[in-house]
């Protein structure tokens, strides 16, 4: 080692921390974040399911490779599903009683 250079601890050196369980999302409804809203048009819908693979809160239905629609429960109305739909299939709508109608 380089004289003067700090030595790094080693993971075994840690003090021991607490751990979270997987899926702990699922536990915290947080649609009720939502300023706006993603409506679907299922007619305009190709199934492509761009939105599903960008969708950061896992918000995209889908059954049987098909999109089903939104879960609100979890949606945050972040707008990135609208904004990735290559065939405009979800607009972005104020929520109603959120202040921004
Ligand atoms: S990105 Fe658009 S076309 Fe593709 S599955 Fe989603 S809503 Fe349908
Ligand atoms: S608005 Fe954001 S959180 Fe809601 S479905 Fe679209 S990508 Fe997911």
């Amino acid at each position: 080692m380089v004289e003067g250079m700090k030595k790094k601890l080693g993971w075994r050196q840690l003090a021991p921390g607490d751990l979270l369980g997987p899926a702990t999302s699922l536990d915290f409804e947080t649609g009720d974040w939502r300023t706006q809203r993603p409506i679907w048009d299922g007619e305009k819908c190709k199934n492509c399911l761009f939105c599903w693979i960008y969708c950061p809160d896992s918000a995209i239905m889908v059954k049987g490779k098909k999109m089903v629609g939104i879960d609100y429960r979890y949606c945050k109305g972040c707008g990135i599903c609208a904004a990735e739909c290559r065939f405009e299939a979800i607009e972005m709508k104020n929520e109603k009683g959120g202040g921004n109608d």
